[in-house]
């Protein structure tokens, strides 16, 4: 059997590669992009530092800033009409996951019109959009890298899983030097999405030897390197390690899927407007508990490869630590619980049958070593609190 696997046409990786991207425009024939970003990222000067680089070669580049965390079908229409309106041939996506993706939609709505709904899984997206060159600046989504956008329908409270090759970007400019001034708080949340992405394609039912090669590489370089940066976001080294590894997870989770975490935390997001990395954070110890007995020596594999088991041990020893080291680390990284966040009891608990169907419906659990009834999704909801 053969593994189809889709990436971006170019990857410009290191300290600076966002300083690049005229050479990397002029390699794709772009000559005027839009710039899709957050107001943060306006803040920090990135999206003018890129601007600016590019007015050095006699490129302009506007700016739309209106994207929000955790996009919405509302919050991209702005950006659609403004893409669909300019003479862009390329749209440039900076900052974290949420700029990203929606990035992604307004390239495919601008120029094939309709509503995000109808791009929804299990519609899968060949129209080829606008070109996105991503410049992530969390340590991550992996978006930069993966055939996915993820888009809130405010009106159902469903964060709608888009997937297929339309949404991939042509080049990923990935730049450590950027998530330099992410705050603790986001680079834990981020940085224990990434090490759930490359858990998640390592133990899913689609991984191939590709994706697994991917997904231990993601898992050495996030796992030694996350405390460090949480407590010293200065440190280079640990950031530049998170970075890599946080696309290399993209590359694993975008061509072998995510499974049970993803599943259950995007209602999560989608209900109680809690941050994708956050509400991976809260489940993946819990999913794992649940799922190792159907692959005992899968999550054993993460153990090792996350520096918390040896060779020496058994699976069923280095299951052990892996638990212990996964809420280890959410203790460390001070990861609340629902209750913590500030969700309201009877709230979180009347929605839990809408949570575990909508969970199902996404597909991801089907990818799971073991795939959950719904009675069990509750049940795993119900250990959070
Ligand atoms: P984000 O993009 O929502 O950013 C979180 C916050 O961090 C924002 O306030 C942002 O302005 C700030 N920020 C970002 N970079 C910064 C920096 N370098 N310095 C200071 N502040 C910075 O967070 P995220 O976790 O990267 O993205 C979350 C989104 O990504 C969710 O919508 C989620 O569903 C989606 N997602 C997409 C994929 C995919 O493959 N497409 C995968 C996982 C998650």
């Amino acid at each position: 059997m053969s593994t189809q696997v889709i990436l971006p046409r170019i990857m410009q990786i290191g300290e600076g590669a966002s300083q690049d991207i005229p050479n990397v425009l002029a390699s794709l024939g772009c000559t005027r992009p839009l710039i899709i970003t957050d107001k943060m990222m306006v803040q920090l000067g990135y999206a003018s530092r890129i601007q600016e680089t590019l007015a050095g070669q006699q490129m302009s580049a506007d700016v739309f800033d209106d994207t929000v965390p955790e996009p919405t079908v509302a919050s991209i229409q702005a950006g659609v009409e403004k893409a669909r309106n300019g003479d862009y041939d390329c749209i440039i996506a900076l900052g974290g996951g949420s700029p990203i993706d929606s990035a992604k939609a307004i390239a495919i709505l601008a120029k094939h019109g309709g509503e995000m709904r109808d791009y929804k899984f299990p519609r899968i997206v060949i129209e080829s959009g606008l070109p996105i060159i991503a410049v992530p600046t969390t340590a991550g989504t992996g978006s930069e890298v993966t055939r996915v956008t993820i888009i809130a329908d405010e009106k159902t409270d469903e964060k709608m899983l888009c997937v297929g090759i339309g949404f991939m970007p042509v080049a990923a400019l990935i730049d450590f030097s950027l998530t330099l001034s992410l705050p603790a708080r986001i680079t834990a949340d981020t940085g224990i999405d990434a090490l759930t992405h490359a858990m998640e394609a390592y133990v899913s039912k689609k991984a191939s030897l590709y994706s697994d090669s991917q997904a231990l590489s993601a898992m050495r370089l996030i796992a030694p390197n996350l405390r460090r940066a949480y407590h010293d976001g200065s440190d280079k080294a640990a950031r530049e390690a998170m970075m890599l590894g946080s696309t290399l997870a993209g590359v694993a989770f975008s061509n072998a899927s995510v499974a049970l975490v993803h599943g259950m935390s995007r209602p999560i997001g989608a209900h109680f407007h809690v941050p994708h990395g956050l509400s991976n954070a809260m489940l993946l110890p819990s999913v794992t508990a649940f799922s190792i007995p159907a692959a005992a020596e899968r999550y054993a594999d993460c153990a090792r490869a996350m520096g918390v088991a040896s060779e020496q041990d058994s699976d069923a020893v280095a299951n052990d630590k892996l638990l212990s080291e996964l809420r280890a680390l959410n203790d460390e990284l001070q990861v609340p619980t629902p209750e913590q966040f500030g969700i309201d009891r009877q709230q979180f608990f009347d929605q839990l049958q809408v949570m575990a169907q909508q969970a199902l419906a996404s597909g991801s659990p089907n990818n799971n070593p073991r795939v959950p009834s719904s009675d069990e999704i509750i049940e795993i909801y119900q250990q959070l609190w």
